[in-house]
C-alpha cells in the first residue's frame, strides 16, 4: 500500500482515494490511515540558500520528519556558494522554518532532532571539480540519491553533467527539476536533452507544486471515482470552463527573473496547462505515471493553435500600473527592483483556449493568471449549461468550483427555494468539507506530498519531457505572435481585476469571469 497520494495498485480497478474515501465514509469517526516511513535517502537541495530551499522544501521537510516519515538514515545536505559552516546554515534554516511553519507544529526538540539530519555544503555548481569533492563528502552511493535543483535552469545543465562526471548519477539517483524548465520549445529541449543524457526518464522529476495540491488530486477522484460526473463533463452540457490564478503579490525579489519571464511563460505554461489537463483529460487506463501523462499529453496536442494575428483576439497581456491593494499604495510594475523602466514584459495574461477533440469541440477554456491583483485566489470554474427550459425565475448557480487558493475547497454551486412563500430561487452550495469529512488535522502542503513522492519514486504527479515540450510548443506562437504584432500590455491599475480587455474577451462570448 502506497499512502502518499492514497491509492493501492494491487486492488483491481481502483483508484486509492475510492479506497480511502470508503474506508472513511464506513468509519467517519475515525481519522484516514496516514503514512509510513518512506525509504533513506540522501537529499540534496541545490540552491540550499535560496527562497525555494529555504521557504519552501526546507520546512516541508521538518514536517515530515515531525511526522514521522522520513527514514532515520535520512540526510538532507544542502548546497550552495556561500561559504557557511553548518551551524550557520542550521541556524538560518531554523530562523526561516520558524518563520513558515505554525506555531503549534514548531518546536525545539522536533527542530534539534531535525537539524541533525541537516548539513550544508559550500560549492559552486559551475565547477566540475567541486562536484569532485562532493563525492568524496557523499560516504555511500548504495541509496537513493535526491538531487533537487532548486536553481536557475541555466545552471541545469552544468549540473547534471557534472554529476556524471563526477560518478554521482547512479541508478538509484534522482533529479528534481523546478519550473521553468527552459523559456521556450528550444531552450525546454536542449535541457531535456542534457537531463536526458545523463538521467533516465524515470529518474527525472519535473515539479510543479499546483499538482501537488490535494484538491488537485481531488479532482481526479471527483471525475474519476464517482460516476455522476462522467456523462456530462463533456461538450453539450459544459457551457465553459475558466481557470484564473490571481495573486496579489508584485515581483517581490524576483524582478531580475521575471522580466526576462512574464506571466505566460512564469505561470500559464505550466500550471494553468497543467490544470487545464487534468479537468480535461480522459480517464487513464490505469492510475500510474506512465497512464496518467498519457492522457494529459493528448490535452496538450489537441490544443488548437493560436498563429500570428489570432493573438489579437484570443489572448490579452496587461501590466499593472500604480494602484493600492488592502489600502497600501503599490509602485507600478517598471518601477520594481530589477525591472527595465520600459519593460514590456506582461504580469498578466487571459486567453481563450480551444480543444479540438470529440469530447471539449466548441467548449471555450478561458485562463487568466496576473500579478497584483486585487484578490489572491486560485480556482477552477467548471460551468454547466442552463437547464433547457426554464420554470421558475432567478438566476442560475449550476457551476463546480475547484478552488486551491486561498482555501482548498470544491463546492457545487446549485439552485435552491428560498424559504418562504413562492418559488424563490437562490444559489447555494453544496460543499464538500474534506478536512472534516477527513478529521485533518494539519493541511499538507504540495512540496511535502510531492518529496515523498520523489524519495519513492513515483513520478505520477510530475510533467513528463514530452508534456513540457508539447506545452512550449502550444505557447511559442502565441509568444511569437505578441512580438510579431507589436501585441504590447493594456495596462491596469494594482489592486484592479486586471485590464478591461480581459473581461471583453468573455463578455464578447455573453460570458463573465467568476469573482
Ligand atoms: P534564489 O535566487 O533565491 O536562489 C538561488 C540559489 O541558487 C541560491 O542558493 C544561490 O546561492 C544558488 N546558486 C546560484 N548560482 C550558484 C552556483 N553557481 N553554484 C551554487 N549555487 C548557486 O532563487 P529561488 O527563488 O530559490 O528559485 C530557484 C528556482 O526555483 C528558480 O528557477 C525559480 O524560478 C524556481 N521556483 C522558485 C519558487 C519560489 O517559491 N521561490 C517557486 C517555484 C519555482
Amino acid at each position: 500500500m502506497r499512502h502518499g497520494l492514497g491509492y493501492d495498485r494491487h486492488l483491481p480497478g481502483c483508484s486509492a482515494l475510492v479506497v480511502i474515501l470508503h474506508k472513511c465514509a464506513r468509519r467517519s469517526a475515525k481519522p484516514c490511515p496516514e503514512s509510513v516511513l518512506t525509504v533513506p535517502c540522501d537529499m540534496l537541495v541545490f540552491g540550499g540558500t535560496g527562497d525555494l530551499a529555504l521557504h519552501k522544501l526546507l520546512p516541508a521537510l521538518y514536517h515530515l520528519h515531525r511526522d514521522g516519515r522520513l527514514a532515520a538514515q535520512t540526510r538532507i545536505l544542502a548546497l550552495a556558494r556561500q561559504p557557511l559552516s553548518r551551524a550557520d546554515y542550521q541556524s538560518l534554516a531554523e530562523r526561516r522554518c520558524r518563520a513558515q511553519v505554525a506555531r503549534a507544529d514548531f518546536d525545539t526538540a522536533t527542530w534539534q532532532s531535525f537539524a541533525e539530519r541537516l548539513d550544508y555544503f559550500a560549492m559552486d555548481v559551475s565547477q566540475s571539480a567541486d562536484f569532485g569533492r562532493l563525492a568524496k563528502r557523499l560516504d555511500s552511493h548504495e541509496r537513493v540519491q535526491v538531487y533537487y535543483l532548486a536553481t536557475a535552469p541555466d545552471l541545469f545543465e552544468d549540473i547534471a553533467a557534472h554529476l556524471a562526471t563526477a560518478g554521482l548519477a547512479g541508478p538509484l539517483s534522482r533529479i528534481v527539476l523546478e519550473k521553468p524548465i527552459g523559456h521556450s520549445l528550444d531552450s525546454a529541449k536542449a535541457i531535456n536533452a542534457a537531463i536526458g543524457a545523463v538521467f533516465d526518464e524515470s529518474r527525472v522529476f519535473r515539479i510543479d507544486h499546483y499538482l501537488g495540491k490535494e484538491t488537485v488530486q481531488n479532482l481526479m477522484a471527483l471525475r474519476f471515482a464517482n460516476a455522476l460526473f462522467e456523462p456530462i463533463w463533456r461538450a453539450g452540457h459544459i457551457d465553459h470552463v475558466q481557470i484564473s490564478v490571481c495573486e496579489t503579490l508584485g515581483v517581490e525579489n524576483r524582478g531580475a527573473y521575471y522580466d526576462r519571464s512574464g506571466a505566460m511563460r512564469d505561470m500559464l505554461q505550466n500550471h494553468l496547462l497543467q490544470l487545464l489537463c487534468l479537468v480535461a483529460m480522459e480517464a487513464p487506463v490505469r492510475f500510474d505515471a506512465e497512464a496518467v501523462r498519457d492522457e494529459k499529453l493528448k490535452v496538450l496536442q489537441a490544443l488548437k493553435p493560436i498563429h500570428g494575428l489570432d493573438v489579437q483576439d484570443t489572448t490579452v497581456r496587461g501590466q499593472y500600473v500604480a494602484g493600492k491593494i488592502g489600502g497600501q499604495e503599490v509602485p507600478a510594475y517598471y518601477f520594481e527592483k530589477n525591472v527595465d523602466n520600459d519593460s514590456d514584459t506582461e504580469t498578466f495574461v487571459a486567453l481563450h483556449a480551444e480543444i479540438d477533440n470529440w469530447r471539449w469541440a466548441g467548449v471555450p477554456f478561458y485562463l487568466r493568471t496576473g500579478k497584483r491583483l486585487a484578490k489572491k485566489s486560485s480556482e477552477i470554474v467548471i460551468q454547466f449549461k442552463p437547464v433547457p427550459h426554464r420554470l421558475f425565475n432567478g438566476g442560475e448557480a449550476n457551476c463546480l468550483l475547484i478552488r486551491l487558493q486561498p482555501e482548498e475547497r470544491i463546492s457545487l454551486q446549485l439552485m435552491a427555494k428560498a424559504p418562504g412563500k413562492g418559488m424563490r430561487l437562490e444559489p447555494v452550495e453544496l460543499d464538500l468539507n474534506l478536512a472534516q469529512a477527513f478529521q485533518q488535522k494539519r493541511r499538507w502542503d504540495a512540496y511535502e506530498r510531492l518529496l515523498l513522492d520523489v524519495i519513492e519514486g513515483d513520478s505520477t504527479l510530475f510533467m513528463r519531457r514530452d508534456e513540457v515540450e508539447a506545452a512550449w510548443s502550444w505557447i511559442d506562437p502565441i509568444l511569437r505572435g505578441w512580438h510579431e504584432y507589436y501585441q504590447s500590455p493594456r495596462p491596469y491599475p494594482a489592486g484592479s481585476s486586471g485590464p478591461e480587455q480581459a473581461h471583453g474577451l468573455l463578455e464578447r462570448h455573453g460570458r463573465a469571469w467568476h469573482e
